[in-house]
């Protein structure tokens, strides 16, 4: 393909996925060039999966690439709208159900399989009655569980469907630079292959950058003067206990979506991404920044006998401060400059004794960790006090409908940081102040999901569809 198009999708996450997929299929007149400054999918490889420790790449192979950050995760499809972002602030909740319902034939379609967890509800309601008594909100959300491994083949098999057909055009190894904009409409966009840069014209312009990218859109959308607005940033630590801990609620829910608002500081807690029988992982943003994950397969020949879980603090700054992406970062370069550069782990045991786990006292914790690169250590010297007493006291209500889980061989690791990106101005469409210029998904902070990307790409592609 020359260096024009009709439609130019900037990151090949989910949200710029969707979008091409919708178009394709609706007007396969359409050129659409997808760029991702990461590989293509079956290039993608973590070397830290099996060699045990983060080597750093230039380009993140689990966040960057075909699929986005959705490639290596745990491919958990939250299947309503009140999980994964903030569509219904742009959308009616039925809409954005009928959307959901809709993304959703597509992951079908292309191979996600048929079993949704979550859907039994007298089970839902006796945890979330349970939930209650001791001030836990459970928010209920059917969940259809792809598995790390199948998340993969799903996104594979969208890959070849849509580069089969003759106008459509992956471009790997691609970052795009600069936005271009004239009298108020936008024109392309300059990008970056392998060190070359050159200029792409196309007629509309979805950005889809992923939290990865949210940086960039924001020092785009600073240059190009549209109106940003500072989104939360969540800081926490990830949670690994055994299975049995969590089996009653993970069997029923496979992810039980808990909130809690801590005693002492009234903050909002919630633990998000639980991984039954998996593993955590790291990952690194901007090439420098290792921060704490977890995924789960779905072969149950690859289940482990860990459950992990994010438990996550919730802040919003306000006046003067506007960098909340950079506050999580500076939280997440502590931990990293304690260990060398990766993921610190503590029992829950040693934070309460106000000791540092090292290597002995990690050797005789029951939950062995699934993590084998992690630095023992010690998470007060990472965390502020206001997020780790609101951690410690979350666990200890949870503890109540998960007995087992304030145990002192109940293991923490630090950091996770969600960098909620900067939410940028845009109409129902999600088109920006910019005549068709759209900016969707994770970078533009509108969602925090893969159902709910995958959904603002179905939205811009109609709206596309319509011009
Ligand atoms: C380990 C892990 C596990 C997860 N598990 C789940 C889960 O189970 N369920 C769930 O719902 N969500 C999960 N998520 C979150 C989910 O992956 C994201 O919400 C979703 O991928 C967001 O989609 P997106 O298309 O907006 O962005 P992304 O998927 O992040 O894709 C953005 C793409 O844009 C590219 N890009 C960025 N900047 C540029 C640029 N300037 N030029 C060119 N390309 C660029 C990036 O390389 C990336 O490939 C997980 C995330 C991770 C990291």
């Amino acid at each position: 393909m020359e260096n024009k198009c009709d439609v130019l999708i900037i990151g090949a996450g989910p949200a710029g996925i969707f979008t091409a997929l919708e178009i394709s299929e609706k007007n396969p007149e359409l050129k659409i060039l997808i760029v991702d400054k990461g590989r293509a999918i079956e290039k993608r490889k973590c070397p830290e999966r099996a060699q045990g420790f983060c080597s750093k790449c230039d380009v993140c192979s689990i966040t960057s690439g075909w699929s986005g950050a959705g490639a290596f995760s745990d491919g958990k499809l939250s299947l309503s709208p009140e999980v994964g972002g903030r569509v219904t602030d742009y959308m009616s909740w039925d809409q954005a159900q009928e959307l959901i319902n809709y993304a959703d034939s597509f992951y079908l379609r292309f191979g996600a399989r048929d079993v949704v967890y979550g859907l039994n509800n007298q089970k839902v309601e006796d945890i979330a009655y349970e939930a209650s008594k001791y001030a836990i909100k459970l928010v209920p959300c059917p969940v259809r569980h792809l598995g790390t491994e199948h998340a993969f083949k799903v996104l594979k098999a969208m890959y070849d469907f849509l580069v089969s057909k003759p106008q459509v055009e992956f471009r790997e190894l691609t970052k795009a630079e600069d936005l271009l904009v004239k009298d108020g409409k936008v024109t392309g966009a300059i990008l970056n292959t392998k060190g070359e840069k050159y200029e792409v014209a196309a007629d509309f312009v979805v950005v889809a950058p992923g939290r990865g990218g949210a940086e960039w859109l924001k020092a785009q959308t600073d240059k190009l003067n549209i109106i940003t607005e500072n989104n939360e940033v969540d800081i926490g630590v990830r949670v690994e206990v055994p299975n049995s801990i969590m089996d009653h609620l993970t069997k029923h829910l496979y992810e039980a979506k808990l909130v809690y608002y801590s005693d002492t500081f009234d903050n909002k807690v919630r633990s998000f991404c639980m991984n039954p029988g998996g593993v955590v992982s790291g990952e690194l943003y901007d090439g420098e920044v290792a921060v704490v994950n977890g995924h789960s397969y779905a072969d149950p020949k690859l289940k482990t006998q860990n459950t992990n879980f994010a438990l996550l603090v919730s802040t919003r700054f306000t006046e003067p401060f506007n960098e909340p992406i950079e506050y999580g970062k500076y939280i997440a370069r502590l931990a990293n400059m304690l260990t060398g550069g990766g993921i610190m782990v503590q029992r829950l045991g040693d934070l309460l004794k106000g000791r540092r786990t090292d290597y002995d006292r990690l050797k005789k914790s029951t939950t062995e960790p699934t993590l084998k690169s992690a630095v023992p250590g010690d998470l007060s010297y990472v965390l502020p006090e206001r997020y780790l007493r609101s951690i410690t006291e979350t666990l200890r209500a949870f503890d109540k409908i998960a007995p087992g889980l304030y145990s002192r061989n109940t293991l923490l690791y630090g950091v996770e940081v969600k960098f909620y990106s900067s939410k940028v101005k845009v109409n129902n469409n999600f088109e920006t102040q910019i005549s068709n210029l759209y900016a969707i998904g994770d970078g533009a902070g509108i969602t925090r999901g893969l159902m709910q990307a995958s959904v603002t790409g179905i939205v811009v592609a109609r709206d596309i569809l319509s011009k």
